[in-house]
């Protein structure tokens, strides 16, 4: 590490609430070409949990997200998503898992409805579709007058709401949300994030939330990893993190994005 740690790891302690748990990384170097980026990365991620991944620009935060997913492989060390190890080699079998991945660009289709666009997430039969289509829709409740509005029509907000919408409808165990504040106003944010803590809270799905606004997500998660340069220099709870504030400020010295 290269910074003073808040904490001792609480990976042990991390809450199973009746599962294993979802995400078990050891020793992760990731990164491309063969040059990692991200180095010695340990980070577990249980069942309910939102757990925070912070840190300023190019510290590695992606790269982990795209590790989990099975877009990047291992450099070396240790993924387990769902019990199953990750290493690159069948990524198109991961959602099937369980783990869904919103990625930073929320890679939706502008020319499609919302409705359009929630069902291509669908899967299962007529009846089940449907039911989880609802259930959706009840986290994300604004969504609902907006079923026949083109994607590409919605304000930046609505648009995130969506694509995370789609990523709930194949009701994943483990949520990836990459960034969801990119290029939303922070009281845009500050209305999202509370999401993510109501879909873990209501579906007992792990999420994994890479943000910027660090204050505004540890607000919201559970507990919280901080990469620099590609490796963690802190980690513990919501609360502890908080209560660091200038060691947790200075990791992101340069970086405006405090909010
Ligand atoms: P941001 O908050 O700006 O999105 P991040 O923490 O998500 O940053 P990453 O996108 O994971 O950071 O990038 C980590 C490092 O890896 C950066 O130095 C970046 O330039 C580099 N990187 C990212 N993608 C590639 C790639 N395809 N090939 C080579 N290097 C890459």
């Amino acid at each position: 590490m290269t910074n003073a740690t808040v904490t001792d790891p609480a990976v042990d302690d991390v809450p199973s609430a009746g599962g294993d748990r979802l995400i078990e990384v050891r020793g992760l170097h990731a990164g491309y070409g063969g040059i990692p980026v991200v180095r010695n990365l340990d980070l577990v991620v249980g069942p309910g949990e939102v757990v925070a991944l912070l840190g300023p620009n190019g510290a590695g935060k992606t790269t982990t997200l795209l590790t989990l997913s099975g877009l990047l492989t291992p450099i070396s060390g240790s993924v387990m998503v769902l019990g199953e190890e990750v290493d690159g080699s069948r990524p198109h079998l991961i959602p099937r898992r369980g783990l869904a991945h919103v990625a930073e660009d929320r890679s939706l289709f502008f020319d499609l409805t919302v409705d359009e666009n929630i069902k291509l997430g669908l899967t299962g039969d007529k009846r089940s579709r449907k039911a989880s289509h609802e259930r959706a829709l009840e986290l994300l409740p604004a969504l609902k007058p907006l079923g026949s509005r083109a994607a590409g029509l919605l304000s930046g907000g609505e648009q995130q709401m969506l694509a995370m919408a789609r990523a709930l409808v194949s009701e994943p165990k483990c949520l990836l949300v990459d960034e969801m504040s990119l290029g939303l106003a922070p009281i845009i944010v500050e209305r999202l994030l509370p999401i993510v803590r109501d879909i873990a809270d209501q579906t007992g799905c792990g999420v994994l939330v890479v943000e910027q606004h660090i204050h505004m997500a540890l607000e919201v998660a559970d507990r919280g990893y901080v990469l620099q340069h590609g490796e963690v220099s802190m980690q513990g709870t919501a609360k502890e993190l908080l209560s660091q504030r200038s060691v947790l400020e200075a990791s992101y010295l340069g970086d405006a994005a405090l909010g």
